[in-house]
């Protein structure tokens, strides 16, 4: 029996829609993964640069460590057989863009890196990221987590999805020149706002100019 630790990032949890189906997908491709414990939480920046201790000093570092931050996350462990492979073939490749269309990734994802969750990638390490989570966070692993998964989808499943693919050919646009960053900022931020209910236009800016970011990463 394997554990893995789920992070929704903020592109699932501000899109709430997306976090809710997301949620949904894992359990039903995953019927027989018990979920324990659940928790929506900010990311203190100390426990962010724990969580991606592996990639400090790669190019993407500290962008990953500001994109982890932009809003909360939601975090939950599934326990089950073969769990950590199983959980990432659901969620697809890294890059939205080479993640197959059908995968959440695939399907959800904004663009690039911006990839709506992360899953340990092998047991080991899904141990240390439980470990690091339940120390650092509420998250416990003693209780149940199926019924606060069904209530957040419950709660979050009719809000509309509808701008992913605008935003990414938005994005696309915006790596033609990687200039009118401001603009691009504008527009992706107006589109997300249709999916992010409940959070501030503020937060929302801080969304879009983390999927720039991700864009900005791959500039010569
Ligand atoms: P995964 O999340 O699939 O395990 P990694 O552990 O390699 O992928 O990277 C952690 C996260 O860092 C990715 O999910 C993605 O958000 C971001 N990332 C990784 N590589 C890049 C890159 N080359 N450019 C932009 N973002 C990246
Ligand atoms: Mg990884």
């Amino acid at each position: 029996m394997e554990r893995t630790l789920l992070v929704l990032k903020p592109d699932a949890t501000m899109r709430r829609g997306v976090g809710a189906a997301i949620l949904e997908r894992i359990l039903d491709a995953l019927p027989d993964a018990r979920p324990l414990g659940f928790v929506e939480r900010g990311v203190p920046k100390s426990l962010a640069e724990q969580h991606y201790f592996i990639h400090k000093g790669k190019f993407f570092y500290s962008w990953l460590i500001q994109f982890i931050r932009v809003g909360k996350v939601v975090a939950t462990v599934l326990e089950g057989d073969d769990v950590v492979k199983r959980l990432r073939a659901v969620l697809g490749a890294t890059f939205v863009d080479k993640a197959n269309p059908e995968s959440l990734r695939g399907k959800y994802g904004l663009v690039g890196g911006v990839n709506v969750a992360h899953a340990s990638d092998e047991p080991g390490n899904a141990e240390k990221e439980i470990t690091l989570w339940t120390r650092r966070t509420s998250l416990d692993i003693g209780s149940k987590g199926r019924n606060s998964i069904l209530a957040y989808i419950e709660k979050w499943q009719g809000t509309p999805i509808r701008a992913t693919q605008q935003i990414r050919s938005l994005c696309r646009e915006y790596t033609q020149s990687y200039s009118s960053r401001a603009h691009y900022q504008e527009r992706i931020t107006n589109l997300l706002i249709g999916e992010c209910p409940s959070w501030t236009r503020r937060k929302i800016q801080k969304l879009a100019d983390a999927v720039l970011g991700n864009m900005d990463l791959d500039k010569d």
